[in-house]
């Protein structure tokens, strides 16, 4: 259905801005992909892409889910920065501020895979299932929870990439490839991770290789975790790496291992192929996931006064 309200949504990862104006996944009226160069070059290219929607009156309000860590706090001076990210010349970047000054729009920002989590739960693999969680595994690793129909933010916002996972240095004696931590999650299962471990890309590995199941066990310790603290309705496992096809059911499997019968739900026990799933929204996720956003935020508009 063809509307005269779009959104703008600007999906900011580390090698490329995709930018979108749409209602929904089937009504897009236009996209353009802005690679991650320095952040004014990079900003003002996103802006010349969205100024003309925003002249002719079809954009008002713009969704972002950035890489990060960013600052989610609204009335914090560094509200809608990407603040210590490892990424040379984004450090304490104003993502929001310059988007608002020159398109003079409302612009919603939350973390790239708390937006992804939004638009699996708006039109993808969780529609409307509360609490649920989306798991992106690639070059980062990280994860957005929503409950209550909202993206979990709290003190921070979740860094779920960065948990400590058991880790038998004698199977795997790579010692971690996270700057903050080494070991965690991220730096024992990324694609920076393996690449550093074996000198070669995952894509390089055959599929038959041993360390998958080193990776689905490490991917399933932390879906497990996250099982058990947060209990979420179903799971989608997103990212590169996950694009090895194999991986899901081996994952599925380990979980099922790990859990070990404790979480009494015949989902797990029965169904674990509809409870661990593939994005819906396949490679889509996080674009959408800010429009999402701002068709959300929007809402919000209407009901305040
Ligand atoms: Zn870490």
């Amino acid at each position: 259905m063809k509307r005269d309200h779009y959104f703008g949504g600007i999906e900011a990862g580390g090698t490329k801005f995709n930018c979108l104006v749409a209602s929904s996944p089937d009504d897009v009226l236009d996209q353009t992909r802005v690679p991650t160069t320095s952040p004014t070059e990079t900003l003002q290219r996103v802006i010349d892409f969205f100024a003309p929607y925003v002249k002719a009156g079809r954009i008002g309000i713009l969704g972002v889910g950035s890489f990060g860590p960013c600052d989610l706090t609204p009335g914090s001076s560094t509200f809608g920065f990407i603040t210590s990210t490892p990424k040379p010349g984004w450090q304490n970047t104003d993502v929001v501020g310059p988007l608002r000054a020159a398109l003079g729009v409302e612009v919603l920002f939350d973390t790239d895979v708390n937006a992804a989590a939004l638009g699996e739960f708006t039109w993808g693999a969780t529609a409307g299932l509360d609490t649920s969680l989306y798991l992106t595994v690639g070059t980062g690793i990280g994860g957005g929870l929503i409950v209550g129909g909202k993206p979990l933010h709290g003190l921070h916002h979740p860094e779920m990439g960065h948990i400590r996972i058991p880790h038998d240095l004698i199977r795997d004696p790579f010692p971690g490839a996270c700057p903050f931590h080494a070991d965690c999650f991220e730096g024992l299962a990324s694609g920076p991770a393996i690449q550093q471990r074996f000198g070669r890309k995952g894509e390089a590995l055959a599929d038959d290789d041993p360390f998958w199941q080193l990776e689905s066990e490490y991917i399933a310790a932390a879906v497990s975790n996250y099982i058990l603290v947060t209990s979420p309705s179903r799971i989608v496992l997103g990212g590169g790496i996950m694009q090895r096809g194999f991986l899901l059911a081996m994952v599925r499997q380990a979980v099922v291992r790990l859990l070990a019968g404790y979480v009494d739900h015949p989902v797990i026990a029965l169904r674990i192929d509809q409870y661990i799933v593939s994005p819906g929204l396949h490679d889509r996720s996080g674009m959408l996931g800010a429009i999402a956003l701002a068709s959300a935020g929007s809402r919000e508009q209407r009901k305040s006064p």
